[in-house]
């Protein structure tokens, strides 16, 4: 076991800031000291292994992206990243835990499913890893197997009012589900869009040879996130189950949310970095000299860029400000435009949805503190406290203290970061989403459970470091 002190940092947590040294012993933080503290009349920089110079920088725990999607298969392939690169790319950009989505449909078992997941990841990630279940088929059995989830450490399943025929879920297969969950006290997230109405809007669209990116964003119209965010919350009080929207981009769902909430209502929201800086005109509707108008496939998700004229972005800044919001994640879900995202020329319905955001996203939510829309103190609990709550991780995970494990960013206030292929793009992808994109700030150590995986520029972390993360109960219901 070997000894590790930070020296000189800032310790930034949820609720505020101090000068702190931080020590770690093997994987834990031991303590969190006053600068300079000698421990029994030793000088601490003397007796430990290696010291950690954080002078001038602060010192945050290790983010935690709860919503990722590697190597999910989807529309005929398979998102780009593996558990491999993808945790690699993480930890280049400070996030030391990640929770992903194992996969059932219908048809399928929920444990040959979760087994698959865990094939793929054991001896694979480079940064602790959990996952959370989507539950694509509904059904007596899969019914069934939520009861054996909470064991498995999986506190939290995924249901779909999209995509009919792959993921989705009608209203009575979801209040099925969600009244078992109540009674196991399993956190039910929703992708809440109204899928099937969506598909007839997006034919109407196609068959008038309206077939480029940008439709795909006028297809998934925001009343049909309103709509099934309302609807959702309707189902999920009826049944007393808590509710989780994931990627939440329309400013009429924050309200939905808010007004939940409002009445004292277990009821949550996770916002996406593409939902705070992207936009429909910009984004979906581009074109280039490299893909023409396809060029606006790189940013196909669901739900989808949203229009800056309706001023969805800055209500979304809003929400994580009011806590109406509470969590931002990445959804990564990248796929290259060769092969892939191209698969959709000439039908947007056919581009892979999905946006690699995975190795930004602490960047991306530290230029909203140099940019005044959060706090430090905001950005800490969104990336990392948070997650670790709401997920049932809390202690171990999202801070710094004696006994959580050493999961510990050096993030530099002074430093830069210019985000692009070339530039800094460790994900297994032939474009960057954020080309172009700068940061006032600058990811320097990265470390997960006592193991420096990232310094000086350099990468010294491995895959099977990771291991898996058995989670609790939420620790964020009222
Ligand atoms: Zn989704
Ligand atoms: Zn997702």
């Amino acid at each position: 076991m070997s000894t590790l002190l930070i020296t000189g940092g800032t310790v930034v947590s949820a609720t505020g800031r101090t000068e702190a040294d931080v020590l770690v012993d093997g994987e834990k933080v031991v303590a969190v000291l006053a600068p300079g503290s000698t421990l029994l009349g030793h000088d601490l920089t003397g007796s430990v292994d290696r010291v950690v110079d954080a002078t001038g920088k602060y010192v945050i725990p290790g983010g935690i992206d709860a919503h990722t999607h590697f190597e999910l298969p989807f529309g005929g392939t398979n998102a780009s990243d593996t558990f491999e690169t993808g945790t690699r790319a993480a930890a280049w950009g400070g996030t030391t835990s990640v929770i992903d989505f194992a996969v059932q449909r219908t048809g399928e078992r929920v444990e040959d499913g979760l087994a698959a997941w865990h094939e793929k990841a054991a001896g694979s990630c480079a940064i602790d890893y959990g996952f959370h279940q989507i539950i694509g088929g509904v059904d007596e059995f899969s019914l069934k197997s939520m009861e054996l989830l909470a064991d498995e450490g999986i506190t939290s399943y995924k249901l779909f009012m999209a995509y009919p025929g792959v993921f989705y879920s009608d209203d009575a297969q979801i209040l099925k589900a969600m009244q078992k969950a109540a009674d196991l006290g399993l956190l039910t997230m929703m992708h809440a869009e109204n899928g099937p109405a969506i598909d007839v809007l997006a034919e109407q669209l196609y068959r008038q040879g309206k077939t480029t990116p940008y439709f795909h964003g006028v297809a998934r119209a925001w009343q049909m996130e309103e709509e099934a965010t309302h609807r959702a919350i309707m189902l999920a009080d009826v049944t007393g189950a808590p509710l989780y929207v994931v990627h939440v981009s329309a400013k009429q769902a924050v309200e939905q949310l808010a007004a939940a909430r409002d009445r004292g209502k277990n009821v949550f929201g996770e916002t996406c970095p593409q939902y705070l800086y992207l936009s429909l005109e910009d984004q979906l509707g581009a074109s280039s000299q490299e893909w023409g108008d396809l060029e606006g496939a790189k940013w196909v998700c669901s739900t989808p860029l949203r229009s800056r004229e309706e001023g969805h972005q800055h209500a979304m800044w809003q929400g994580l400000r009011t806590n109406d919001l509470q969590m931002v994640s990445t959804d990564h879900c990248p796929f290259c435009m060769k092969d892939q995202k191209e698969l959709g020329k000439g039908d947007f319905r056919a581009i892979p949805n999905g946006i690699g955001s995975i190795e930004h996203r602490m960047d991306l939510m530290y230029q909203g503190v140099v940019t005044g829309e959060i706090s430090l103190e905001r950005w800490v609990e969104l990336t990392s406290t948070t997650p670790a709550r709401m997920f049932g991780l809390y202690g171990t995970k999202g801070v710094i203290a004696p006994g959580a494990d050493a999961d510990v960013v050096v993030y530099d206030p002074n430093g830069h970061t210019s985000i692009g292929v070339g530039k800094t793009h460790h994900m297994n992808m032939d474009h960057s989403a954020w080309e172009g994109f700068e940061i006032d700030g600058h990811v320097d150590v990265v470390i997960s459970r006592g193991e420096v995986l990232v310094s000086d520029g350099e990468y010294h972390g491995r895959a099977g470091h990771g291991s898996y993360l058995k989670r609790g109960l939420s620790q964020y219901l009222i």
